[in-house]
């Protein structure tokens, strides 16, 4: 089937690839609608490796999909051919410790859409377990299934930031996952969050979502910016979703006493942590790798419309210009948050 293929480093081809998948019991055929270009398919193209996860064979790229299903195994007894759904694309060992334990995400075991050598969904069609695949409300479109991905990653972090209603909460970062947190821990129940950018765009794009204040960091200092909208005290959750050196310091310092620190941005190197900093607070910290069990409650929020990720979705491209949406994506203009490729 034809398929977007990172060759190697800086080198894709919409080619046809062999792909060859049978469907099992407990699995569903589902048509590729939409995919997501997320920040790790970009970086994958750009460098051909994410920390131990090295591309050394041609992969497909694209783990964001939404799309209708085609084909169900005998076994299947919650989806049907024609539902409209997403999936979550990293399918454990349902036997793993970890998955006994709770926590199938950190499955050493999981194997996970375009995360080498595992392929992505960037093809017409995949193969999945009904048990990864959820059914989209039925006002939910396409592209905002395609956007569940993202969005699960911002509603774990909520959900491990235990928030309680009416928290303030700072988001350092605006990028796809940072609005997306900021919606999350409103949906959580944060009465305000604060987010700040070093980009006016994304931060007005933020700002129009909901009670975001908007802290551009090229004009004001983040931590005045908190202290000045908590009288002083600080924010009740942190959430670092810049991951780089410097952001760890300035989001302790934007904390509250006994505040909770979600760790989210993943630094590319190890950073510098002041561990006092965070004792004289007895700070609360978190730390997340993508997410487990929140695909159903994102879809309860998109379909409630208590959250709504449509305005995020700025980039659309067909999927004969994959390589020209990669490439876009690669240096997007400020005020682009999300690029989509479309299949049909
Ligand atoms: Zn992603």
């Amino acid at each position: 089937m034809k398929a977007l293929v990172l060759e190697r480093t800086r080198v894709l081809s919409l080619r046809d690839f062999p792909i060859q998948e049978t469907l099992g019991e407990y699995d569903v055929r589902v048509g590729i609608h939409t995919v997501g270009v997320c920040g790790s398919d970009v970086h994958y193209y750009q460098h051909g490796a994410i920390g131990p996860f090295v591309v050394r064979e041609p992969m497909i790229l694209g783990h964001e999909a939404a799309g209708v299903v085609e084909e169900v195994g005998g076994g299947v007894k919650t989806l049907k051919v024609g539902d409209r759904v997403c999936m979550e694309p990293g399918v454990p060992d349902p036997l793993g410790r970890a998955t006994r334990l709770g926590m199938y995400n950190l499955d050493p075991a999981v194997r996970f859409w375009a995360t080498p050598p595992v392929h992505g969904c960037l093809r017409p069609s995949v193969v999945h377990p009904e048990a990864f695949t959820f059914r989209l409300p039925d006002n939910v479109s396409f592209g905002e299934g395609a956007m569940v991905e993202p969005f699960a990653v911002g509603l774990h972090a909520a959900t491990k930031a235990q928030i309680k209603p009416g928290d303030v909460a700072v988001v350092l970062g605006a990028g796809p996952i940072g609005i997306l947190t900021a919606l999350a821990a409103l949906a959580g129940g944060c009465g305000r969050v604060l987010i700040s950018d070093v980009k006016a765009p994304k931060l007005a794009i933020a700002a129009s979502l909901g009670p975001i204040t908007p802290v551009n960091v090229l004009e004001t200092s983040r931590v005045e910016a908190v202290s000045r909208a908590t009288d002083g005290w600080g924010a009740d959750v942190v959430f670092d979703a810049v991951g780089m050196p410097g952001s760890c310091a300035e989001a302790i310092a934007c904390a509250r006493p006994g505040a909770c620190l979600v760790m989210i941005g993943m630094p590319g190197a190890p950073v510098p942590f002041d561990v006092v900093a965070a004792q004289v607070k007895e700070l609360r910290i978190e730390t997340i790798f993508r997410y487990a069990h929140v695909f159903p409650r994102a879809l309860s929020l998109m379909g409630g419309r208590r959250v709504d990720l449509r305005p995020l979705i700025t980039d659309r491209y067909a999927f004969s210009d994959s390589i020209a949406a990669f490439d876009y994506a690669t240096a997007m203009k400020p005020s682009s948050v999300k690029v989509q490729i479309e299949l049909c």
